[in-house]
């Protein structure tokens, strides 16, 4: 069975856990999704038992520092491994125009000329616009635009090998211009700024973001099956799954994962 391996749980500031990113686990490899805001990538790739040999797909959201920050570490980390034999294949990224500008010229400033001539050579930037599908571990995924109002941001829906449609919407609440990719998924994941009933103290609608509250009664609206939620403050880590999850079944009765780095989710139907 498919698996979603949780690298990341966290918002952009946090510091007790690691900024959201995942990874999609099929028996063609690793789909990675965002990588976090640096080097911590490696250790949670490291320490979730994954290898960057089975990267060979890589889609980024958005430019935003703990989402494309680590993705230089596995530039560096892939280039790595191609120049010492240990990588087959290429690295596909999948991103829009102005993400991979911004990559290449990080990479550029920040990367040594050996491994920034793998550029064009076997790291193959892919630039994705509203609605493209592309075939990703043999799975069709089609992005689309979240309509986010501060920086130009993707998400994306692909249907699991069970049959199941597994939808990502990024890192802000979702907009009803991207009804038609969201509706009866089955598998939604979705973040969650912090709690509905702590909205007073961490201001997430000024950020631009949501609560469980929220994520849940968006889910129960669109018939979703599996509500998986993180984007999350770091302030109540130790109590954070018990303490969103009650939070979102107050609105919502379908599954709820609120999960911790490095926890392992399974994709049925
Ligand atoms: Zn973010």
């Amino acid at each position: 069975m498919e698996k979603l391996h949780v690298l990341g749980t966290g918002n952009a500031m946090v510091t007790r856990c690691y900024n959201t990113c995942f990874a999609l686990q099929n028996d063609q490899g690793l789909l990675l999704v965002d990588a976090g805001g640096g080097n911590g990538i490696l250790r949670q790739m490291e320490d979730a038992g994954l290898s960057f040999a089975d990267v060979h797909d890589f889609f980024i959201t958005h430019a935003h520092p703990d989402h494309l920050g680590g993705a230089v570490w596995v530039l560096r980390k892939v280039m790595t491994m191609m120049r010492a034999g240990q990588f087959d294949g290429d690295l596909h990224i999948y991103c829009h125009k102005t993400v991979r500008k911004g990559l290449e010229a990080i990479a550029d400033l920040m990367l040594q000329k050996k491994f920034v001539k793998l550029i064009g050579e076997r790291v193959l930037f892919h630039d994705i616009e509203d609605g493209m599908t592309a075939r990703l571990c043999g799975r069709d995924v089609t992005f689309f635009d979240i309509g986010s109002t501060k920086l130009l941001q993707f998400g994306f829906t692909t249907t699991l090998e069970s049959g199941a449609r597994l939808t990502c919407l990024g890192d802000e609440p979702y907009n009803p211009d991207c009804r038609r990719y969201v509706e009866g998924t089955d598998w939604l994941l979705c973040e969650a700024f912090c709690l509905n009933a702590h909205a007073d103290r961490f201001k997430p609608y000024e950020k631009h973001h949501s609560t469980a509250l929220d994520a849940a009664r968006l889910a129960a609206e669109l018939g979703v099956a599996h509500l998986v939620l993180w984007h999350t403050e770091d302030k109540h880590l130790a109590q954070r799954k018990a303490l969103y999850t009650a939070e979102a079944r107050e609105a919502y009765g379908g599954d709820v994962y609120v999960p911790d780095d490095l926890d392992v989710i399974e994709l049925g139907a």
